[in-house]
């Protein structure tokens, strides 16, 4: 006989409703704040220091979720992503270089010519590519001496083409020097009357190019999330192998703001191990511990000394665990029993340990029930998945439309053996390859459901995710109550 079987069902995150509280007029929703705690900072000497997040998102360490793309477009919004551990070191190492050394608007990387170059070449770009201006440098090369700038109004594409550049470029160029902000670039480009400013150094090396049509996307981030070199926040996930602590190493040196330690059972000895591997490397850096869905998983890793805990098990969408194991738990269970543990370890110790939902969050419905039993912050895949910037690839389906490919850390596409613990011998998937639907730009979209989480808080009477946490009120429907909260007894058109 097992030692204990509960006989009350687990549940999920899908079966509750929040309650209404007063909304006034500090909670209305522009009022309403979605800032959170990520994690704790390790190594500082007040006991509660926190990294913190505008807001409540993190996107899941999957293969096809967070590449450099989405981590820079989350972080601007506020959230942060997690670069997978399943990706060869090299790859994770260059995403993270690509978060760090982006400067919004900022672009380093343009094409350059040199001015004994032909007109044919620039031709050749322009169809290529459609822009229209290009930087002439001494040598060339991206980062050479700027010395002009040709357009396409400079040369006459039938009479020029076999010219040399320097016969029609403009030999004085508007510039900035480095270390001037967005904003006052823009400015220049308006009184120069230029679509393009290119940025130098002190010697006259060219080091960016700022264009008018990026300066609107990427001047209005006021939530930003940045670290103290005002770069933005980037996280990696590491397994529990010891075949990863190079990749540690490598994390630590490249000054990843949190690591992730990504298992799908991590309620194990090797979590401990691995974090008192990272502390022995950097005191400082912040380790998100899991997965764990039961109050002796969370209090294990609590004592072994984690920044925070992610929670959840057999429930992601396109997962197989459940059924291929018979292990899991319904998520609101899962998180109703941590964040009651950690509550009691806060009152215990002091130390306030954020917590993770991570997995089956697929809309706002069930990220502000996760947030009201106690998550701080929420690890999506699906969700992040459907937009253009994941990592996936965008496909067309002559049916069903625009998708982009979604495939699970353990189905065989991915084949991520850290997460699992098995080994190429020995291996079952737990999770499938498929497809989400493509929603369209993060830029676009993400604000829609930040909005509704808001008016979400806003309805129960709560300005912010604390706010939530103590005052919200939950309620378990019955399936005829859900059934009666969708659409019903009208076709809709
Ligand atoms: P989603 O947001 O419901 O799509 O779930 C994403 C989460 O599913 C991830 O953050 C992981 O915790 C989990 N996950 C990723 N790959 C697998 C898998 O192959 N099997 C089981 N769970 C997975």
């Amino acid at each position: 006989m097992a030692k204990k079987v509960i006989m009350d069902p687990a549940r999920s995150l899908r079966e509750f409703r929040l309650l209404t509280g007063k909304t006034d007029s500090g909670n209305v929703i522009s009022k309403v704040s979605l800032k959170t705690r990520l994690c704790r900072l390790p190594g500082r000497k007040s006991e509660n220091r926190f990294l913190e997040l505008n807001i409540p998102l993190v996107s899941a360490a999957m293969q096809a979720v967070s590449g450099s793309e989405l981590a820079i477009a989350l972080a601007q919004h506020g959230g942060i992503s997690v670069i997978p551990s399943s990706l060869p070191i090299e790859k994770q190492a260059r995403m993270i270089t690509d978060i760090k050394k982006f400067k919004a608007g900022f672009q380093e990387d343009v094409i350059t010519l040199s001015k004994t170059d032909k007109i044919s070449k620039i031709i050749g770009f322009m169809k290529e590519t459609g822009y229209t201006s290009y930087f002439i440098t001494d040598d060339g090369s991206s980062h050479g001496k700027l010395i002009g700038i040709i357009t396409e109004n400079d040369f006459d594409p039938h009479s020029h083409a076999s010219d040399a550049i320097e016969e029609h470029m403009q030999k004085k160029v508007n510039f900035a020097y480095e270390g001037i902000t967005l904003k006052e670039a823009n400015r220049l480009m308006v009184k120069y009357g230029r679509g393009t400013l290119p940025i130098v150094d002190r010697k006259g090396k060219l080091k960016y190019v700022v264009f008018k049509k990026d300066v609107k996307k990427h001047i209005d981030f006021p939530e930003s999330v940045v670290d103290s070199k005002k770069r933005y926040l980037a996280a990696a996930a590491v397994s529990t192998q010891p075949k990863d602590r190079e990749r540690i190493d490598m994390l630590i040196k490249m000054g990843v703001d949190v690591i992730f330690i990504d298992a799908s059972d991590g309620y194990s000895e090797f979590q401990a191990d691995t974090l008192k591997y990272i502390r022995s490397k950097s005191k400082k850096v912040p380790v998100v511990g899991g997965n764990v869905i039961t109050k002796d998983g969370f209090k294990f890793l609590a004592e072994a000394g984690f920044d925070a805990i992610k929670v959840g098990m057999g429930i992601g969408s396109g997962c197989t665990t459940q059924e291929q194991k018979g292990t899991g738990r319904g998520q609101a269970t899962a998180l109703i029993s941590i964040c009651s543990a950690r509550d009691a370890y806060y009152k215990k110790t002091g130390k306030y340990l954020p917590v993770i939902a991570d997995g089956g969050l697929s809309g706002p419905s069930q990220m502000v029930v996760a947030l009201a039993i106690g998550a701080d912050a929420l690890m999506l895949g699906s969700f992040f998945a459907q937009f253009t910037e994941s990592a996936g690839p965008l496909r067309t389906h002559p049916k069903l439309g625009p998708l982009k490919e979604y495939w699970m850390e353990a189905s065989p596409k991915a084949k991520n053996m850290g997460r699992y613990d098995s080994n190429d011998l020995v291996w079952f998937e737990e999770g499938i390859e498929g497809f989400v639907s493509h929603t369209g730009s993060i830029y676009v979209y993400l604000r829609q459901t930040l909005l509704k989480i808001k008016a979400a808080l806003s309805s129960s009477g709560c300005k912010d995710i604390d706010a939530l946490h103590k005052n919200s009120v939950l309620e378990l429907q019955s399936e005829a109550s859900i059934a009666m909260g969708k659409v019903h007894d009208i076709i809709s058109a």
